[in-house]
């Protein structure tokens, strides 16, 4: 039952980088689970070998003690970096004593409350042109949650942005967006941390009540106080949440009220361990998980197991813009598969993801780099 190895992949599949990880065991156990800190890879695999130089020898059944060893065995307590590593380190565990038991990993986490995993969908057209065809298209699939890009008038330079030709734009098309689709469709948009408390505010009192039924991330998150001013501005239900790396960041998120979906990022923010908590927390305060997943098949399939074992869940996000895009069945010989505009739960043993080593060994990581915005006047800004 003892921790034999901790191995890491890195691999390029397109679009990203995958921080696919392992936990071996002596009895022949093992189990995957991934990291999320896109862009910051070679950071979180130096964290793990830091953990792996103690955890090898150390008893693989005791999920939750090697957590707090993890978290507490260090002076400089948290941070995404540690947070990532002990997220991988945390998943795989889970999905390695499920195996071990024959049973699938939402078994370990209370059982299940639901069979099926309602997702939502992002719209390949952002804002302009198109966007209601679009969005059409998706209802027409069977899409009843969708989410939006951010407008942007069409500029030479990819790099720029400008907050307030960006509000103008896209509340002009989501009015549009809401009249051609109607009262029934759940609306949203991702305005990715771009916009400080004054844009955010200019954003959502320029659309008529109804327009959206949540915006996801109007600021960063760096201040709930920043938060609690703007939430008082607008009755816009709020999605925050993805880069919170701890219970502690989503203490004052959740017990002020300032957002009403918690969009936990189980690779982030510590693995199952810590992602049950917030949702207990959540549950409390009548808020339901949206949980963020934009990465892989084993952060998908995490995102599954922990959305049939918390009971208050909204929807889980579906890789976009190509709905019912499958990773690489050579790399991944078994992953979730959508079936229509939702996951299946899956009863078989762990969390229902192979991965293909000797593949992996052949590919490479790539070096990748978020975009780096700048507005007109020179200035950076967020991505
Ligand atoms: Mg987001």
């Amino acid at each position: 039952m003892k921790i034999t190895d901790i191995k890491v992949y890195i691999v390029w599949e397109g679009r990203r980088n995958l921080f696919v990880l392992k936990v071996e065991a002596d009895d022949g156990a093992y189990g995957w689970g991934e990291a999320g800190l896109s862009g910051r890879e070679l950071a979180v695999e130096g964290m793990v070998k830091h953990f792996r130089e103690w955890l090898i020898g150390r008893d693989s059944r005791k999920i939750s003690a090697l957590w707090q060893e993890m978290y507490r065995g260090q002076y400089f307590e948290g941070g995404r970096v540690i947070s990532a590593a002990i997220s991988a380190i945390d998943i795989a565990l889970h999905d390695l004593n499920a195996r071990r038991l024959g049973v699938p990993v939402y078994q370990l986490l209370g059982g299940k409350n639901r069979d099926f995993i309602p997702c939502f969908v992002t719209s390949s057209v952002p804002p302009g042109d198109g966007i209601v065809e679009n969005v059409q298209s998706l209802i027409s699939d069977g899409w009843k949650v969708i989410r939006t890009g951010i407008g942007h008038p069409k500029e030479e330079d990819p790099m720029l942005f400008e907050p307030r030709e960006s509000i103008a734009l896209t509340s002009d098309w989501l009015v549009k967006l809401r009249e051609g689709v109607g009262r029934e469709p759940v609306l949203g948009i991702d305005y990715h941390h771009r916009l400080s408390v004054a844009e955010a505010a200019s954003f959502c009192n320029s659309m008529p009540r109804g327009t959206l039924d949540f915006i996801e991330e109007p600021i960063r998150d760096e201040s709930p106080e920043a938060y609690e001013s703007l939430r008082s501005m607008t009755d816009i239900p709020f999605a925050i949440g993805e880069e919170m790396a701890s219970k502690w960041q989503y203490m004052p998120y959740i017990e002020r009220g300032l957002t009403q979906f918690a969009r936990v990022d189980i690779c982030n923010i510590g693995g199952f361990t810590e992602a049950m908590k917030v949702a207990g927390w959540c549950e409390a305060h009548y808020i339901d998980l949206m949980p963020h997943n934009p990465l892989g098949p084993v952060s998908t399939a995490a995102c599954i197991h922990l959305g049939a074992a918390a009971p208050n869940f909204a929807w889980l996000e579906e890789r976009s813009p190509e709905p019912g895009f499958h990773f690489s069945p050579d790399l991944f010989p078994q992953q979730p598969r959508l079936e229509g505009v939702w996951h299946r739960v899956p009863d078989g043993p762990g969390l229902g993801v192979e991965f293909n080593e000797e593949l992996a060994l052949k590919q490479t990581f790539e070096f990748w780099e978020a975009p780096h915005f700048r507005r007109r006047d020179g200035s950076h800004t967020n991505w």
